[in-house]
């Protein structure tokens, strides 16, 4: 998506070797045009399959998924995170391992809000390793719900998410696809 692109270029910033800060849009400000935007090409994408509901996951994914789930007209999850949690039967529980904040945390979902009737897209705003999309594809199956897609705002193709996500076979769009940080800058895989 070349807006997201551009913008990427002209506000995000580099932090270290394989974090990108896009605070001024996506992570702590949120730019709803540029969201609205995103959330029309996810449904644009993905529309064929019989979504009825979207999965994220707390707090970034949130404003990417509302706006897809306002495209398809659909109901949007997000999961909650939680240092611990002690076994309750009316939730499902993950584990999550954060890539950003290098903690472990646990992810949950009211089993009022998804079940065996559902397909699943799920939405998130990066893809580093894969643990929160992992996260959720496992409260998916305990769901015994059917996952039809997975739909990521900022692909970083340098870490692994996307080969474990390649094979499982499942469906993904990713709107901009980062394959290096060089000197500081972005560099876009070509489309
Ligand atoms: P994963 O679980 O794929 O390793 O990482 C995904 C989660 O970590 C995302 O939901 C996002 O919140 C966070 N994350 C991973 N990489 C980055 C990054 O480069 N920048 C920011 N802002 N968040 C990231």
């Amino acid at each position: 998506m070349k807006e997201l692109e551009a913008r990427i270029k002209k506000d995000g910033r580099v932090l270290g070797a394989d974090v990108l800060k896009v605070d001024s849009f996506l992570n702590h400000q949120v730019d709803p045009v540029l969201m609205q935007k995103m959330g029309q090409e996810f449904y644009e994408y993905f529309k064929t399959k019989p979504i009825t509901k979207i999965l994220t996951v707390e707090s970034s994914g949130i404003a990417p998924a509302v706006m897809t789930g306002l495209a398809f007209q659909k109901p949007v999850v997000f999961a909650r995170k939680h240092k611990s949690i002690t076994m309750n039967n009316d939730m499902y529980v993950a584990d999550v391992y954060s890539f950003t904040k290098k903690t472990a945390n646990k992810i949950s979902i009211s089993k009022n809000f998804l079940n065996s009737q559902d397909h699943v897209l799920i939405i998130d705003d990066f893809l580093a390793n894969g643990q929160a999309v992992s996260g959720l594809t496992d409260i998916i199956q305990q769901s015994q719900a059917t996952l039809e897609g997975i739909g990521i705002v900022i692909e970083k193709t340098f870490q692994k998410g996307r080969q474990l996500i390649d094979q499982q076979n499942i469906p993904i769009l990713s709107l901009a696809r980062i394959k290096a940080f060089k000197d500081g800058q972005v560099v876009f895989e070509e489309e």
